[in-house]
């Protein structure tokens, strides 16, 4: 059994139960950034997808952490870097980031609800790279994965899905912020072989049950990582809830 820091935890997977040893894995490490988001998604071809930044702050925190997941997993840049939404605890990270690893893509659902605009750090990031702006449905390209945006700008991907039996008797919530960052989240689902994992940042309770009901339109997930740090205002009961 391979130790593994406490500052992140390493999942590696492999295409199917049989695979082959030394058969090419899909590693994902999601790193402790005391509140917010790290994760680090690896694919087989080797490109990677770090999703959040975690804080700007105490003495670089968050990317040292976020360096010693790469360095673990042999990633010297971030091909695409995905900004669920901007709060600190995701985005504030980002010019830290920069000063260690290459980002050559930025991703996000556009310039936040909150402030009108986007991050000025961030603004400065994107600046000397590429900057997409994704809309719910949409795929990012990381080879050797198939990663769908089901999420973002408060939209919930189109596609139909199968009737959810759990939908009965889940209400929506009054309290949920719709009007705030975290309602903006973008949500992929990363898929590797049948394996699915299902990335929501911090989308909102209300948002979340558009996504499950009476539809699910995500289909089945094997690993799902807890919106809003587990908070009440995320999980929702039809599929499981602030910055
Ligand atoms: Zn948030």
């Amino acid at each position: 059994m391979r130790r593994v820091p406490t500052t992140w935890l390493l999942v590696l997977l492999a295409a199917s139960s049989g695979a082959l040893q030394g058969a090419k894995t899909l590693d994902l490490y999601f790193i402790d950034t005391e509140g917010g988001q790290a994760t680090l998604v690896v694919a087989p071809s080797g490109q990677s997808l770090l999703i959040d930044t975690g804080y700007t702050g105490f003495g670089g925190r968050d990317t040292l952490r976020i360096a010693a997941a790469a360095k673990d997993a042999g990633v010297k840049k971030i091909d695409t870097l995905l900004i669920t939404h901007f709060h600190d605890d995701h985005v504030g990270g980002v010019a830290n980031l920069l000063d260690r690893f290459p980002v050559t893509t930025f991703v996000d659902h556009g310039p936040s609800i909150e402030t009108k605009d986007y991050p000025s750090a961030y603004a400065a990031a994107f600046a000397k790279g590429q900057h997409r702006v994704v809309a719910a449905g949409d795929k990012i390209a990381i080879k050797d994965l198939d990663v769908t945006v089901v999420a973002a700008a408060g939209n919930a991907i189109g596609q139909q899905g199968e009737p959810n039996p759990n939908c009965a008797g889940i209400p929506r919530s009054q309290s949920d912020l719709e009007s705030g960052e975290n309602s903006q989240s973008v949500g992929v689902v990363i898929q590797f072989g049948k394996f699915r994992f299902a990335d929501l940042g911090d989308l909102t309770w209300n948002k979340e049950l558009a996504l499950l009901c009476p539809e699910n339109k995500v289909g089945r997930i094997d690993l799902y990582l807890t919106t809003h740090h587990g908070g009440d205002l995320g999980h929702d009961p039809a599929g499981g809830d602030h910055e």
